[in-house]
């Protein structure tokens, strides 16, 4: 697999297709993987917290997630015709799941969330063994959490907790969940699938400016996002 680094960050040079078959791969292997949704402040927030850049550096698969990896990576040689986000992966991987007969366990977001979204999933795919909890992030919660997620033997866990909190929750909590072949941390996917959050345009999208319209709908991005100007700058020192 072509991987790249973005500042320090791995990204591994893989497209949507090649990503749904990695992850098919993991599944069918059974044992224990983890896969990252790397967007422009998980590389700045790396860079200031080792052990999140540790549990990043132990993925399995680092996605790239935001134009602004994409674009760094092509910088770098690493060619993607678009980034790879959890909200686009999670449609695919339902497909995946109902057509492989693989169980999905939805973990993450407001409570209520993760349920309607396994609700709208189950009417479009026949067959879907899929369940869901909202859960914490909190250690506090592990045990609840990890006896529910058992209960279920799912072989994929999506986990949307956002970031740090997903990827830190799973390096945490993997190895308590047994028969779980992969964790994939999907960020706000939940919120945008089930029409919670609203999702920005396409054009908008292909023109790399989804971040703007997650600022307009969100405003309290605006101290998350006040890295992506550093985060530029240091892509463009770097390799200059
Ligand atoms: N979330 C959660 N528990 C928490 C904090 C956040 O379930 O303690 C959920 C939140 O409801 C949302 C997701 O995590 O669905 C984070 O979404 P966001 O868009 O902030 O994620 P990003 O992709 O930007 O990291």
């Amino acid at each position: 697999m072509e991987q790249t680094r973005v500042l320090g960050v791995r990204v591994d040079c893989v497209d949507m297709d090649a990503a749904l078959a990695l992850i098919e791969d993991f599944v069918d292997s059974g044992s224990r993987h983890m896969v990252a949704t790397v967007n422009p402040e998980f590389v700045m927030r790396a860079h200031d917290d080792r052990e999140f850049a540790r549990v990043l550096d132990a993925a399995d698969l680092c996605l790239a997630d935001g134009s602004g990896i994409v674009w760094a990576a092509r910088r770098q040689g690493c060619v993607l015709a678009k980034p790879v986000t959890g909200v686009d992966l999670v449609p695919p991987l339902a497909e995946m799941c109902a057509r492989r007969r693989f169980r999905l366990f939805l973990l993450g977001a407001a409570p209520g969330v993760a349920d309607d979204l396994a609700e709208r999933l189950r009417a479009e795919h026949v067959g879907l063994q899929v369940a869901a909890h909202s859960g914490s992030p909190d250690p506090s919660s592990d045990a609840e959490t990890v006896s529910r997620i058992a209960a279920e033997r799912p072989h994929m866990l999506l986990v949307a907790y956002g970031s740090p909190n997903q990827e830190l929750w799973i390096d945490r909590v993997g190895e308590k969940l047994d028969g779980v072949a992969v964790a994939i941390g999907v960020g706000g996917a939940f919120d945008f699938l089930t029409g919670r959050v609203p999702r920005a345009p396409v054009w908008m999208r292909r023109v790399g400016m989804e971040w703007l319209f997650r600022l307009a709908n969100q405003p309290w991005r605006i101290r998350r996002m006040a890295v992506l100007p550093v985060y530029a700058l240091r892509v463009l020192r770097a390799h200059s």
